[in-house]
């Protein structure tokens, strides 16, 4: 079954594409081995942002990047939706100062049973050391102007879950961060980019409006909003690779 082919996601007519940037972690970082598009160096961020507020890009928030794409709203040119996976510290630290300065809207996709911890599911000892957010500080950020989504309760490879888990996973986060914050949790992020068909039903039935993935491509109105692609920024990534990202369109052959 195509979900493309069924309403109430029916595309508007011309519908301009939205370039989703799927950032992890902001800090210093010493050249990372492994991973490189899980980190982000501070200057190159701060870099970056200061590019999109200079030549006129609209950072717009994920919600207003959804109610463009299927459901007729206006949506600016040369749009970008800014999101960061796993609600770490660092995002705090570093990145949330910056955005403030610009006054970018962004997501933050927080691992709702790890607060307080760390990124225990990284592969090296050292990388899993990382402290994420606890949720004192979600909460903080959250009424300071961070949009909250959902990113399991343990970052969970969804696809390689029983139907059980990865039903608690997708359910349980939504009901403990709506919980925390006293509010709709309605973005869904899949850890790994991991999803099948299965994993999209259940996000649609606990109630979410859309699900980012990690496909590499800008979002357009004829995709599925629960298969949304995104455009990882790496930290490889200099001035021109991330305008390279920003503008282009389509899944890259690999
Ligand atoms: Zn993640």
């Amino acid at each position: 079954m195509s979900l493309n082919a069924e309403p109430p996601w029916m595309p508007p007519p011309a519908a301009p594409l939205v370039s989703i940037l799927m950032y992890h972690q902001v800090g210093h970082f010493l050249r990372p081995k492994a991973h490189r598009a899980t980190y982000c160096d501070v200057g190159r961020f701060r870099l970056q942002m200061a590019w999109l507020r200079a030549w006129r890009y609209n950072v717009i928030s994920l919600g207003d990047a959804y109610a463009g794409l299927f459901h007729s709203a206006p949506l600016p040119p040369r749009a970008v939706v800014l999101t960061f996976d796993d609600g770490c510290e660092n995002f705090r630290e570093h990145a949330w100062p910056i955005l403030k300065k610009y006054s970018f809207p962004a997501t933050l996709f927080v691992i709702a049973g790890m607060m307080g911890g760390t990124t225990t599911w990284m592969d090296t000892e050292a990388a899993r050391e990382t402290p994420l957010l606890d949720a004192d500080a979600v909460r903080e950020l959250h009424r300071e102007g961070v949009h909250i989504g959902a990113h399991t309760l343990t970052h969970a490879r969804l696809a390689r879950c029983s139907p059980e888990v990865a039903h608690k996973e997708i359910e349980g986060s939504k009901v403990q961060l709506e919980e925390l914050l006293g509010e709709s949790v309605l973005d869904f992020c899949y850890p790994y980019g991991s999803y099948d068909m299965q994993v999209v039903d259940m996000v649609i039935s606990a109630g979410y409006r859309l699900g980012l993935t990690c496909i590499r491509a800008a979002a357009n109105h004829a995709q599925s909003p629960y298969e949304l692609p995104r455009k990882a920024i790496s930290h490889g990534d200099t001035l021109p690779g991330f305008l390279w990202k920003l503008h282009a369109k389509n899944k890259p052959k690999s």
